[in-house]
């Protein structure tokens, strides 16, 4: 995994009357090879400061810089292939496409770049995710634990310098969040990778090493091992 630093990140959507900023000023450094969350009240800045980390979304000032590249200093073109090569996605809607299997949800990503897969790190994912007998099922076949386990291996995939994971168990029950974090949680200690995930779930931001409050988009406070009790 590498770290992601914002440094004075601000974003303002709209002009006149109508601005709203969005973020207004954020310092954050995510460690590189944790499991760091997000969280904050709804309209905080949470999916816009994530965004913004993630390439996906221009800041309006300040800095963001993922391992060693400036992402201010590239094109449209190579933020484009830097999503696609160095950063991994899970959604709480998991995204999947129906008419495929498990594995073929998996290696779209690659299959889509060209790119032939690791077989070894496949079945590493596979090993740790605890995906290797559903790998012929197709999405509705899978509980939404499995489907989102399937995503996050789709995520993790192309070995991503990073993976954002925004609401991740947004639409699953207690057990298969707990179930789908723990993965999370695998992946950062046994894979090295580095994982921001996005909550507004006190349970679920329990399961990180770090938990970053955003409120009215600036940084609030910060909590190391955080407890259940300590988020909420
Ligand atoms: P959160 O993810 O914490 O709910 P957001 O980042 O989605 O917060 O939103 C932060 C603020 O920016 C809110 O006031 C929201 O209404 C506003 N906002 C978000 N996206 C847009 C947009 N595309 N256009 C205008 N305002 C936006
Ligand atoms: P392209 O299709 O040209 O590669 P996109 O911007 O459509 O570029 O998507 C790049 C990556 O970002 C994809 O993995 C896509 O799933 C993800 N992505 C696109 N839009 C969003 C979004 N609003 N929130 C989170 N991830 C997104």
């Amino acid at each position: 995994g590498v770290a992601a630093e914002a440094r004075g990140l601000t974003k303002v959507y709209g002009s006149g009357a109508a601005q709203v900023h969005a973020l207004a000023g954020i310092d954050l450094t995510i460690e590189s090879g944790r499991f760091t969350a997000i969280m904050g009240p709804s309209g905080s800045g949470k999916s816009t400061l994530m965004h913004c980390l993630a390439g996906l979304d221009q800041a309006t000032s300040g800095e963001v810089v993922v391992g060693d590249q400036r992402l201010a200093a590239m094109s449209d073109n190579e933020l484009t292939a830097f999503r696609r090569h160095h950063v991994g996605f899970v959604f709480q809607s998991f995204n999947l496409l129906p008419m495929l299997t498990a594995k073929q949800n998996i290696l779209l990503p690659l299959d889509l770049a060209g790119v032939d897969p690791d077989w070894t790190w496949f079945d590493e994912l596979i090993g740790v995710l605890g995906l290797a007998d559903r790998l012929g099922h197709r999405p509705t076949q899978l509980s939404g634990g499995q489907q989102q386990r399937v995503a996050v291996a789709r995520a993790l995939m192309s070995r991503p310098r990073i993976v954002f994971a925004d609401e991740p168990t947004g639409n699953l029950d207690s057990r298969t969040s707990a179930e789908v974090l723990e993965f999370l949680r695998r992946s950062v200690r046994e894979l090295g990778q580095t994982v921001v995930m996005v909550t507004h779930e006190p349970s679920a931001a329990a399961y990180a090493d770090h938990v970053v409050l955003v409120a009215d988009g600036r940084v609030a406070g910060r909590l190391d091992s955080p407890t259940q009790d300590d988020v909420l």
